[in-house]
């Protein structure tokens, strides 16, 4: 009986919420302050039900055949996540086409068909890419940690901008180190910068990761800068000097050997 019956709402292409009720589709119609009808998405359908919270009543007979419910499923998760994941696109196709059975994979819109519909969700609630490092300005949730907590150390710079992540904790350990080890990493960075730079500190019998900085390039006043942007930011969040007894670094650049060497941080 329809009235035992659990809504089951999925998302449309403009990313509103529809019912899916035994393959049918239902577009909002009315909305009522204790129930919603819901009309079929085909104009030349007649097809209602109405919708009592979660629960499904008042269900008509349609003109058509249903759709394909595990097909509707996979479009609308796919929707949903583009617009609520950054999860690379392909990999989300794909991440869903796994959760299908066998005998529904072969019915599924291949990936190019919908590829830019799903990147249109996406800039619903991810903004574009910046395509220059002046324009990258981290705002919010984007200077945070999954927790909510301040992760954006600074940004300076222009062209040549220097972003540095780390929380306060890590700002105390570092400063409570003897040791600083830094070195750079180039094949996880992001397009716009030329490597990742972590500066890692002894903790008692572990070397633990507490700044990540992404850097312009490997000119030896860019190092110098971040360093210095760090002792201030050290003596402005702590009101303690950042004074380690040495640095060692792994850098690269073009008078610099490639091998460790400590170095003085005065
Ligand atoms: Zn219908």
């Amino acid at each position: 009986m329809a009235g035992l019956r659990n809504v089951e709402f999925v998302m449309s292409q403009r990313g509103k919420p529809q019912v899916l009720f035994d393959g049918y589709l239902h577009t909002k119609n009315v909305e009522r302050l204790t129930c919603v009808h819901w009309k079929c998405v085909k104009s030349t359908c007649s097809g209602r039900l109405t919708t009592v919270g979660t629960v499904i009543r008042n269900v008509t007979e349609h003109n058509h055949v249903p759709e394909d419910s595990q097909k509707v499923w996979f479009m609308s998760a796919l929707r949903k996540r583009a617009r609520e994941e950054s999860t690379p696109m392909h990999t989300l196709y794909n991440d869903e086409l796994s959760n299908l059975n066998n005998d529904g994979t072969g019915m599924k819109p291949p990936f190019p068909t919908m590829s830019s519909a799903l990147f249109r969700h996406r800039q619903k609630t991810i903004p574009v890419l910046p395509q220059t490092r002046s324009e990258v300005d981290l705002q919010d949730s984007w200077t945070q940690t999954a927790d909510g907590r301040p992760f954006l150390l600074f940004a300076d710079g222009d062209d040549d901008k220097i972003l540095a992540f780390g929380s306060l904790e890590s700002l105390g350990a570092l400063w409570s180190s003897e040791i600083l080890y830094m070195n750079g990493t180039f094949t996880a960075c992001p397009g716009l910068w030329n490597q990742v730079y972590i500066i890692h500190a002894r903790l008692g019998a572990t070397t633990y990761p507490l700044i990540f900085a992404l850097l312009p390039d490997r000119q030896t006043d860019t190092y110098s800068r971040l360093l210095r942007l760090l002792k201030d930011e050290v003596q402005q969040r702590l009101n303690r000097p950042l004074a380690p007894s040495c640095i060692q670094t792994d850098f690269q650049n073009p008078t610099q050997p490639r091998s460790p060497s400590p170095t003085s941080s005065d």
